[in-house]
């Protein structure tokens, strides 16, 4: 398709994220499900539901547009989404597993975020207040997704750091690694 007007390119911006919002509904139960912190699963479902309001709002912004709602393959969320059923197939000790589902799904959301930055200073520029309020909200969601995804992580993190270090032999020392026959030396 030729772009050669704002309003185009806003359009191609919001088929791009639709897209994207659609591949993330049928991901995010696999996510959670592979998820073994109660709490990580708990964010990751919940973010599904919060996922198929924004899918909705994309449909109020295409509707502001007079146009029909229509999706454009991401590359990218597919690519994403990709990195993370890659992260579930590894061989990883849970909360390791756990720690990396995060960064998987913490891509999923800077690259949403960067996405409906753009599309809402389009809507702004084009004078479209209700398509650029919609996105905006979308937007703040996205971020307090990513701010609660750091929060979990910090705390998995710091659960497996206590238990390091009530196992003997296993405490997590700063400094050069040593042998745990000359530690104990
Ligand atoms: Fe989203
Ligand atoms: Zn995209
Ligand atoms: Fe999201």
């Amino acid at each position: 398709m030729k772009i050669e007007t704002v309003e185009t390119l806003f359009q191609e911006e919001l088929k791009d994220i639709y897209d994207a919002e659609k591949r993330l509904v049928r991901a995010l139960p696999k996510m959670a499900k592979a998820a073994s912190s109660a709490d990580l699963r708990a964010a990751l479902e919940e973010h599904l539901e919060v996922t198929k309001g924004q899918v909705q709002r994309l449909e109020q912004v295409f509707e502001s547009l007079g146009v029909p709602a229509k999706a454009k393959s991401c590359a990218g969320m597919k690519g994403l989404i990709e990195e993370g059923e890659e992260v579930m197939s590894e061989d990883a000790a849970e909360t390791l597993r756990d720690a990396a589902l995060i960064g998987a799904a913490q891509r999923v959301e800077h690259y949403e975020i960067a996405a409906y930055g753009t599309a809402r200073t389009l809507a702004e520029h084009l004078g479209n207040e209700l398509a650029a309020q919609l996105l905006q909200e979308t937007l703040d969601e996205e971020k307090e997704a990513d701010e609660k995804l750091t929060e979990i992580s910090e705390k998995l993190l710091e659960r497996m750091g206590e238990t390091a270090s009530e196992a003997p032999g296993h405490k997590v020392q700063s400094g050069k690694p040593q042998k745990t026959s000359s530690s104990k030396a």
